[in-house]
């Protein structure tokens, strides 16, 4: 007789894994997701990202049939503000340490595990982690996690915006399943918008082709000069959206070893490290950065160093 799962024993162990906080959900995408990115993909946001065009993004029950419920786990990674030098490329924050694809993949593998031994049952759950066509801030916001802020990041209850996101798909019914309606909390606040450096952010929507997180990890093209010369320094990814939110005040920093600065890179780079770094590849090995390459960052950094950036006020 197979046995039903209680969301407190799911809690349990996602905490024990590592993670900071869990929500159950139905599996299924709210309508005004649904509409919003639709909209998102024929406005042509999503630029040269071919794979946001998967409209199985909105039925998670094509991704997994018979999936009935969605959990999404959350990681906080919020790191200490690293400030900019023209003569180094800061790394975004949640790339200073592990890559969270890597380390989320293993934590979803266990709980998949356990879940098949609790229940007695096989093949009964999903796992992803920005890995398969989902909308796992959709998913989020429903679960009542936190909310969708104007940056169009998930304003966490608790931990702000600085958090990633995994989760899974199960065929099982788990009591307890909340179905939050998507609530603005920004309020009259439009700090995103007006420090993000290159208009990239109108409220709920980013147009990933103007913005900097885009083309220093996922573009393969030159980053256009109108863009790139609005880089204060960044040589992987981008934070300002996130540095500015109120909500990001509050939030203690991560203890997470795995996202901690010390177990990958660190938070900021100089030509000479960058060139060891290409003599001993494999220091790149299991970081975001990978995804770059080393030739990719010193690219970057040349740009960087070619252009005197400009360093914001509050920073000299
Ligand atoms: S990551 Fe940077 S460039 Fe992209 S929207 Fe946020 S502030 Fe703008
Ligand atoms: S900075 Fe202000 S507008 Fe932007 S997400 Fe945070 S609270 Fe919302």
């Amino acid at each position: 007789m197979p046995k039903d799962l209680l969301p407190e024993e799911i809690f349990q162990q996602a905490f024990a894994l590592g993670y900071d906080d869990v929500g159950i959900t139905t599996a299924t995408i709210p309508e005004e997701d649904v509409e919003a990115y639709r909209r998102w993909i024929l406005e042509n946001h999503h630029g040269e990202l071919g794979y946001m065009e998967n409209d199985m993004r909105c039925h998670p029950e094509q991704l997994f049939p018979g999936a009935k419920t969605a959990i999404i786990f959350v990681s906080h990674y919020k790191q200490e503000k690293q400030n900019f030098d023209p003569q180094k490329g800061v790394i975004a924050s949640y790339a200073r340490g592990r890559d969270y694809h890597n380390v989320h993949r293993k934590r979803l593998k266990k709980i998949i595990h356990w879940m098949e031994e609790r229940t007695g049952q096989i093949n009964i759950a999903r796992g992803f982690s920005d890995s398969a066509p989902i909308m796992e801030r959709a998913l989020a916001v429903q679960a009542g996690l936190g909310w969708f802020g104007k940056n169009t990041l998930l304003i966490h209850r608790k931990f702000g915006t600085f958090t990633l996101l995994s989760g899974l798909l199960t065929t099982l019914e788990i009591p307890g399943k909340v179905t939050k309606e998507r609530m603005p909390r920004c309020g009259s606040c439009t700090r995103c918008l007006d420090a993000c450096p290159t208009q990239a952010l109108s409220p709920f929507k980013l147009d990933a082709t103007k913005c900097l997180s885009y083309h220093l990890i996922e573009s393969k093209k030159e980053i256009p000069k109108d863009i790139g010369e609005k880089n204060p320094g960044y040589i992987f990814g981008c934070d300002i959206c996130q540095d500015v939110c109120p909500h990001n005040v509050r939030p203690p920093q991560s203890q997470a070893p795995d996202f901690s600065p010390s177990r990958g890179i660190g938070s900021i780079l100089d030509l000479s490290q960058l060139e060891e770094i290409e003599n001993h590849p494999e220091e790149l090995f299991g970081t975001p950065l990978q995804r770059r390459g080393v030739q990719g960052l010193k690219h970057t950094m040349k740009k960087i160093l070619e252009k005197d950036v400009m360093i914001p006020e509050n920073e000299k």
